[in-house]
């Protein structure tokens, strides 16, 4: 083993490489190992686990990682950088530089924007301006209907070509049965995902917050759990009729969570996302009409709250995403009836989850590093996600040990609507790099 470590480590010595060294690994037993990774030409040359370990070659640039947790960069398959048409909210550049800071290295983004990504122009577009921002990949979702409005399919075959991953009309729901069983057969026609925000709009009219105890106490309207569940339901009887990948966006109700788990039991392709928030906040934390705590879905009750832990964990729930949605201050002082739903998630997402799951024992490391990587490349076919040699080099190195309170005005992102403002966390990513490239570190920002 150890010699065969050496000899690949010697097979690439014309190459100058970059070493990460002294790095904390996960190794195939999930454990944290001393180990080093080398990179070049973009590329993932070699991973090595101690103890003892091949000496980078004469040249090579080294980084000493001093012990701190190196994984493959986090992935985001559901967020909106706002551009174009909302660049006061955020841009493609800074949202792409949050998510640099935020360890993550792949982002998806929806295509809720103005005009809507649904000609072949945006998404083009919106590539153009990922690539000069030049931070993290970029993979735009084109819309299902032509802006959104769920009265005409957009041209599925030309969105592809010019670069879409898949198709959702992110931040509403498709209403219509047929128009949304039109667009999976022709997902399915191309081997495409149909990806699905549901929300039945005849049960939540005008709702800013979830039913329950916070809703009555303010005499609010509330988000019923079956707005979400009725949509679930519908599609994965939909998904069995065409054989497309559906796949269901920020899952939040216990009754989505059954259905989603019956569909999986016999054999339907449907898989699932989950974000931070439903893990850690119930609609019983909100403290008051800040609508820094309002998003879409809404926070649920303390038993969907557990629902969506235990889904995570027996694999209903397929991976972890942040939803990553900014707002102004004005948009979100209007309060909570007024304010736009959303909150931003690439700074906190990492340190929170690890704070809220991994240091109480409740997951292992591995479990969570795994939803955020491997889990949604296995899912959407994405070469990246995976500690492997030939892998692009993207990566992120995390400081496991400091600790430090969620500061919202030290974001990147030009959205500071957060819930999470003075939460002390661990977790903290410290360096991220793109395809061998150094995106991010915290050195460069001081
Ligand atoms: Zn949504």
């Amino acid at each position: 083993m150890i010699e065969d470590q050496r000899l690949e480590a010697e097979e690439s010595k014309h190459m100058t490489s970059q070493w990460i060294i002294n790095a904390s690994l996960l190794n195939e037993q999930g454990e944290q190992v001393n180990g080093a990774v080398q990179i070049a030409e973009g590329k993932i040359q070699g991973v090595y686990y101690g103890p003892e370990l091949p000496n980078p070659e004469q040249g090579a640039k080294i980084v000493d990682a001093g012990g701190k947790l190196v994984i493959p960069g986090l992935i985001d398959m559901h967020v909106h950088l706002r551009e174009p048409g909302f660049e006061h909210k955020e841009t493609i550049e800074t949202g792409s530089r949050s998510a640099v800071k935020g360890g993550f290295t792949t982002i998806v983004c929806m295509p809720n924007t103005r005009p809507v990504t649904d000609s072949p122009e945006i998404v083009q577009l919106v590539l153009s301006k990922a690539k000069d921002a030049g931070l993290a990949k970029v993979l735009p979702y084109a819309a299902i209907t032509k802006g959104e409005l769920g009265r005409e399919l957009t041209d599925f075959e030309a969105l592809r070509q010019s670069g879409a991953i898949g198709f959702t009309d992110d931040g509403v729901g498709v209403q219509s049965a047929q128009m949304m069983k039109d667009a999976m057969f022709r997902a399915q026609a191309l081997d495409m995902p149909v990806i699905a925000h549901c929300e039945d709009n005849t049960l939540v009219e005008g709702a800013p917050v979830a039913e329950g105890s916070f809703a009555t106490k303010h005499g609010l309207k509330g988000i019923p759990n079956e707005s979400e569940a009725i949509h679930v339901g519908r599609d994965i009887l939909l998904a069995e009729a065409t054989g497309v990948h559906y796949h269901v966006c920020h899952v939040s109700t216990e009754q989505s969570i059954r259905l989603i788990r019956q569909a999986k039991e016999i054999g339907i392709r449907v898989t699932a996302e989950v974000c931070p928030h439903h893990l850690i906040l119930s609609e019983e934390d909100i403290p008051g009409m800040d609508a820094n705590w309002k998003m879409n879905p809404p926070l649920r009750s303390p038993r969907d709250v557990q629902a969506c832990i235990e889904a995570l964990i027996d694999g209903t729930i397929d991976m972890i995403v942040t939803d990553h949605a900014p707002h102004s201050a004005e948009e979100k002082a209007k309060g909570m009836q007024l304010a736009p739903f959303g909150i931003v998630g690439f700074e906190t997402a990492f340190p929170l989850l690890y704070t809220r799951f991994v240091e109480t024992g409740l997951w292992t490391l591995e479990f969570l590093v795994q939803k955020m990587t491997k889990a949604p490349a296995e899912v959407f076919r994405l070469e990246t996600g995976r500690l492997v040699k030939g892998a692009p080099a993207d990566l992120t190195m995390i400081d496991l040990e400091q600790e430090q309170a969620v500061d919202p005005e030290t974001f990147v992102s030009k959205g500071h609507n957060t819930p999470f403002g003075g939460w002390k966390l661990k977790g903290w990513p410290v360096a991220t790099w793109v395809d061998g490239q150094i995106v991010w570190s915290v050195k460069t920002e001081q």
